[in-house]
């Protein structure tokens, strides 16, 4: 947290290598999402195939299906799995010494969703295809507005890119999925983005669900009980300001009760970040392709094709 990004030599080898090992990882995952399988088993195998690779998660693998449209991620013995005729996003991360890649594919598992589908990969090429130091945000999401609205869905309207610092992933600088004349931010040199387009055949906005299952380390406060010191110590050396899993405490204490019990205190006394499930507002299902881009002076570089 707080680490200023320096792009030299040695940092951008490393955003290409966190991208190279996303962009491997994600293929991975398109053979194993599939109807029937588990999201549990799905989450821990994309985690563990990234640390095989040679990476360390950037955040939890979000898998969030038909109207959810993001910040799913299995909890402790979380039994669902795949459902039929669905519409899965994976959505990944992958940092190499902080240096983090950010990237995510939407699946089909019925032909009606292609489209929408197309609509928003194209939203994203789109995008990347302008993305240079000096463009206006609020131009690419004009870009990225005025694609899906062609095949006549709506872009997610609260939901956006972001810049990437090293251990921060959302530092500061937002790239809208719609025209914002308020955004008045232009892409910089010697900068990291993530560039996210979502649609969708509903409203086009989503809201916070009830379930969470990310958090992450706001600031390191002074806590009597010994669980919650426990957990604050094991996530500021591990996670170091990233966002984690309950699922990724699941060592610490035998009770997830009393696990999530203490994490909600944790967000209540403002120590932890919480990213509570995002929904479609009319329950519509939502479609989400990302890539993460690497701007140079004289060239743009998307590290996780
Ligand atoms: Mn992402
Ligand atoms: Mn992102």
């Amino acid at each position: 947290m707080g680490l200023k990004t320096l792009l030299t030599d040695e940092t951008i080898d490393k955003y290409l290598r966190a991208g190279r090992i996303a962009s491997r990882v994600k293929k991975y995952a398109m053979k194993i999402v599939k109807p029937g399988a588990r999201i549990y088993d799905i989450c821990e195998n994309v985690e563990r195939k990234i640390v095989e690779e040679g990476g360390l998660p950037a955040f939890p693998c979000n898998i969030s299906v038909n109207e959810v449209a993001a910040h799913y991620t299995a909890y402790i013995s979380d039994p669902s799995t795949i459902p039929d005729r669905s519409l899965v996003k994976v959505d990944l991360g992958v940092h190499v010494d902080g240096y983090i890649a950010d990237t995510a594919v939407t699946l089909a598992f019925d032909p009606k969703y292609d489209e929408l589908n197309i609509a928003v990969e194209t939203a994203l090429e789109r995008a990347l295809e302008v993305v240079r130091p000096g463009i206006r945000v609020s131009k690419i999401g004009e870009i990225i507005e005025s694609t899906i609205k062609a095949y006549g869905y709506k872009p997610i309207k609260n939901l956006s890119g972001h810049s990437i610092e090293r251990y921060n992933l959302h530092s500061g600088v937002s790239i809208p999925n719609v025209k914002d004349f308020f955004s008045l931010s232009r892409i910089k040199p010697n900068s990291v983005y993530a560039i996210e387009p979502f649609g969708t055949s509903g409203v086009g906005y989503v809201v916070e669900g009830k379930e969470v299952y990310i958090y992450s380390l706001r600031r390191e406060g002074k806590v009597k009980a010994d669980l919650a010191r426990r957990i604050i110590e094991e996530v500021k050396k591990k996670y170091n300001g990233l966002p984690f899993a309950e699922r990724w405490l699941r060592n610490i204490v035998h009770s997830r009760v009393e696990l999530v019990k203490t994490l909600k205190n944790l967000v209540k006394s403002k120590i932890l970040n919480y990213y509570p499930v995002l929904v479609e507002a009319s329950a519509n299902p939502v479609s989400q392709f990302e890539h993460t881009v690497l701007v140079l002076e004289k060239e743009v570089v998307v590290t996780t094709l």
